[in-house]
């Protein structure tokens, strides 16, 4: 199969095939499975930009419905990166007379509202009404939209030139990329940076990290595909700086090109991309190989210790798990139940599998004999929170293991 890149409208060939999916994040309610949405999981890289995409289309509607149940300020980890984040931006970038910032898709404010409370000018822009009111009770402002061309040009006429725009793990989730980049041209003054920190195809090739490939992220970053892509609409990629959040992330900084000298870091990182062939179509080739692997040793495992009589939950309902479970055909079976502290995932099951998703609580005093850490971005939080838990973890990236 094959589509047009929705960058650069070059050919892109599928390479990886994780079947049939339903929305990672959808969580139905047990009762409520009639309307589930599936489509084909296809990944693939374009030709001329080696940007990473997944090959269906899936309208933005389907994808972030009024329930959205990710909170960012959830884990402990992500709130002290955020509010970290707001403190480099503040010393760095928006030292200006009246700087103004720009955040696309502030989530519930866990990063804006730092910002906010140092008395800055700032909006927020949130498609999803939920947690646009979590990040209005903290203070921040917020446009409920969708960010692109025609939203950035509105908060120029309205609010002026910003000095950053900045984005956490939902910029590879526009499938318009193309628009967000031209509306970043559009309302950043002349030396503005649009900064951007998503997960990184380098970790995930190295980690076998399969399961971050789902409906909401659209496309998966390397230096190189992005550097590609600010060219295409008048920017310049300036900075890249590798990080440890969620299993291994990038952040780029962008601006218009000419106004700022690249720094090292960038010819470092394409270099080292090149070496690891992470523009190969044979790249992601290999990685489909190695999901396969998975799938084969995670199932086996969970099948013999079915038959040994052993008690096996599941700890963490990213929108990982509907990812692995669906692509490995792992149900209650396998694994009866999965425990998260996100409220709004309690009480439903995850999308397609429908493993239901319970309390810690019920974990605890369940206190099975292993544990699948799908939330494996997060182990060593989890495990800290759960030393008194007697049973054993498995894990699957980059490979089955038992703890
Ligand atoms: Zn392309």
């Amino acid at each position: 199969m094959e589509t047009s890149c929705r960058i650069c409208a070059g050919p892109v060939k599928g390479s990886v095939d994780l079947g049939v999916q339903p929305r990672g994040n959808a969580f139905p309610k047990a009762d409520d499975l009639a309307g589930e949405f599936f489509y084909r999981l296809l990944v693939g890289m374009c030709d001329s930009c080696a940007m990473v995409q997944l090959m269906a289309d899936i309208p933005q509607e389907v994808r972030y419905h009024d329930q959205y149940p990710y909170r960012a300020s959830n884990s402990t980890v992500h709130s002290d990166h955020f509010a970290g984040v707001a403190r480099r931006l503040l010393r760095t970038e928006l030292t200006g007379f009246d700087p103004f910032i720009v955040e696309i898709g502030c989530n519930d404010g866990v990063m804006l509202a730092s910002i906010a409370d140092a008395g800055l000018r700032h909006l927020g822009v949130e498609p999803s009404q939920e947690v646009a009111a979590l990040a209005k009770s903290k203070g921040v402002r917020v446009l409920s939209s969708f960010f692109d061309e025609e939203t950035a040009g509105e908060i120029r006429a309205q609010h002026g030139p910003a000095d950053v725009i900045f984005g956490a793990n939902v910029i590879a989730h526009i499938s318009h990329l193309d628009s967000v980049l031209k509306g970043a041209v559009t309302l950043l003054g002349p030396n503005g940076v649009f900064v951007f920190e998503e997960p990184y195809l380098g970790a995930v090739v190295e980690q076998t990290a399969f399961d971050l490939f789902y409906d909401e992220h659209s496309f998966v970053f390397s230096v190189s595909s992005i550097r590609a892509a600010a060219r295409l609409f008048g920017l310049e990629l300036v900075d890249a700086e590798p990080l440890a959040i969620h299993g291994g992330s990038m952040r780029y900084t962008l601006a218009k090109r000419g106004a700022r000298t690249p720094a090292p870091a960038v010819a470092e990182l394409l270099a080292d991309e090149r070496a690891r062939r992470l523009d190969r179509h044979a790249t992601l080739e290999d990685l489909s190989r190695r999901a396969e692997r998975v799938r084969e040793d995670l199932t086996a495992l969970l099948r013999e210790l079915r038959a040994d009589g052993k008690r096996v939950a599941g700890y963490g309902a990213p929108a990982k798990i509907t990812t692995v479970t669906n692509y490995c055909g792992i149900g209650t079976d396998l694994i009866p139940y999965v425990c998260d502290s996100t409220p709004s995932k309690q009480d439903r099951v995850v999308a397609g599998s429908h493993i239901p998703v319970v309390p810690p609580s019920v974990f605890a005093e369940d206190s099975p004999d292993y544990a699948v850490l799908f939330a494996w971005n997060h182990a060593k939080e989890i495990m800290a929170k759960e030393s008194g838990f007697t049973g054993r973890w498995i894990v699957y990236v980059p490979e089955v293991r038992i703890l």
